[in-house]
């Protein structure tokens, strides 16, 4: 037995061995080789197995062998069942989700990031990333227009920093009201009458947060949408009125710059303005829209949220970063006392004396992942024009998509002027069965082209519903993505929607 390998690991870990290196390396390699052969090669976006069959090829597998087995055997047995069956999410025909094809130098520094494993919550864990960390963080409150006391924390998304926004209004409102600290002492007694408005376009983590902070999904006051569901004002100004002759507590304003349909941006300025008036703390949800921020085209659109309390916004999605990476800005740093903890063996008080900076005490997460650096490498490598370039594409393209369709007989386009990337359209039906409605048919074959396309595996499209209607919708994020791809999934959509209406209107006859 090895002095330095007394139970014979050597090979398992990265170490100076030419053996550790050479594992190393030819498992990267086996990887990388894999992924471009069994992955990035794919004709498809998916290879439409139904989820029966799937259940099964997995069932058979054992999970936890007793005995080690064989890397390149387990990573190559692993690409049959696993990255065969996978989304491809660079594929053009890959349209539905805000789910982004991840930049080649991201994927690089996610090898860096896992290889180095610094973990963020104390300085002595990730002396340089806790560094570069809060440089980027820095970097993003200036290109949010965010003033000096501003600061911020990466996060796993948008939902964490949906929860940290509302968790620091909640708390920063009860402690200014009631001088009770929710910290200490939990919920106050009148908590239940605190009240969160946002449009009813908003992501369902608003009312999850409502949820997880003990106030109840009740709490949260959904105000009307305008036909282009941006949050209607005056709705706004009359449930705030509402709410306080009703003796209830409107303690926070989450505006959208970017909803998850229609990529509607709130009018961010008069919502800032309202949120001054009733003193109430204002967070942007930019998780989606936050990424025009780059662009000197479209940046204005998001004029007003220099003016937010709090920002969320993902880089999982329009900056084109590997799941997961998000931050949360915050206008003024003192904020975070509210949720600060010490922790004796992580970050003592002693640090901060001595200017130490241990970023767990503006997180809700202790363990964390130095995601700030594939932003970082992205960044340099890329460059903020290109950057800008690409979303300013896409957004483009979804334009022009939007006019193709409208142009389309056989097409009803749901939001002409798409505002940011995303079109949400429906395949009209052309003539309707006897026994049913022609509404309900209509959503019955919407419903369907999307099932049908995605177990085809030729278009992975995404589904929702406008005002009750089931619809189909592009959110087209990819920038390789051209009018041309655009074009012949719109062609599959009608296609498979004739045919659908041909085989369901036989068997709605025979009914
Ligand atoms: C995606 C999204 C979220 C949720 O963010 P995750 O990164 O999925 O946690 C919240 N709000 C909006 C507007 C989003 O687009």
């Amino acid at each position: 037995m090895s002095k330095h390998d007394p139970i014979q690991v050597e090979g398992l870990f990265l170490n100076q061995s030419s053996k550790s290196w050479d594992n190393y390396d030819q498992a990267l390699r086996w990887v990388q080789h894999l992924i471009y052969e069994h992955y990035a090669k794919k004709t498809q976006p998916f290879s439409g197995i139904q989820l029966e069959e799937l259940l099964a090829q997995l069932g058979t597998i054992q999970l936890i062998p007793e005995e080690n087995r064989d890397l390149f055997e387990v990573l190559t047995q692993v690409s049959q069942s696993i990255l065969q069956h996978s989304v491809v999410v660079h594929h053009p025909a890959c349209v539905a989700h805000l789910h982004c094809p991840p930049l080649i130098p991201a994927l690089a520094a996610e090898t860096m990031i896992s290889a180095t494993n610094q973990s963020m919550d104390s300085w002595d864990q990730s002396p340089a990333a806790t560094l570069l960390e809060q440089k980027i963080i820095e970097w993003l409150c200036q290109l949010f227009s965010f003033k000096e006391t501003a600061d911020g924390v990466f996060t796993s998304g948008g939902t964490q920093s949906n929860l940290m926004g509302l968790l620091l209004a909640r708390d920063r409102y009860i402690l200014d009201r009631f001088h009770w600290h929710v910290q200490k002492q939990g919920l106050p007694p009148e908590a239940h009458r605190l009240r969160v408005l946002c449009s009813k376009s908003a992501h369902f983590t608003v009312k999850q947060s409502a949820a997880l902070l003990g106030l109840g999904e009740n709490a949260v006051v959904c105000i009307e949408t305008d036909e282009r569901q941006q949050m209607c004002i005056n709705d706004l100004e009359q449930k705030l009125q509402q709410l306080i002759e009703k003796g209830n507590l409107p303690f926070a304003l989450v505006a959208t710059a970017g909803t998850t349909d229609f990529g509607s941006i709130d009018p961010l300025v008069e919502l800032a303005n309202r949120a001054r008036e009733f003193g109430i703390w204002f967070h942007v949800d930019a998780a989606y829209g936050g990424a025009i921020i780059l662009s000197d085209q479209h940046k204005s659109k998001l004029a007003g949220i220099e003016h937010a309390d709090s920002i969320s916004v993902d880089f999982h999605k329009l900056f084109y970063q590997p799941i997961s990476c998000g931050a949360f800005l915050i206008k003024d740093r003192s904020q975070f006392h509210l949720i600060k903890h010490h922790a004796d063996y992580l970050n003592p008080e002693e640090d901060e004396s001595q200017g130490i900076p241990n970023l767990v005490g503006k997180s809700i997460q202790t363990t964390r992942r130095f995601d700030a650096l594939k932003l970082y490498i992205s960044m340099q490598t890329v460059g903020r024009i290109q950057f800008a370039k690409m979303i300013d594409y896409t957004l483009e393209l979804a334009q022009k998509t939007a006019k193709l369709i409208c142009a389309d007989p056989q097409l009803d386009i749901m939001n002409p002027i798409p505002s940011l990337n995303a079109v949400v359209f429906r395949y009209r039906t052309s003539h309707t069965p006897a026994a049913i409605s022609a509404r309900d048919w209509q959503n019955q074959i919407n419903q369907s082209i999307r099932h049908s396309l995605l177990m085809s595996g030729k278009v992975v499209l995404a589904q929702t519903k406008v005002e009750g209607e089931s619809c189909l919708k592009l959110t087209l994020l990819n920038p390789r993505t051209t009018l041309e791809d655009v074009e012949t999934i719109l062609t599959q959509v009608k296609e498979i929607g004739a045919q659908l209406e041909i085989e369901r209107g036989e068997k709605q006859v025979h009914v």
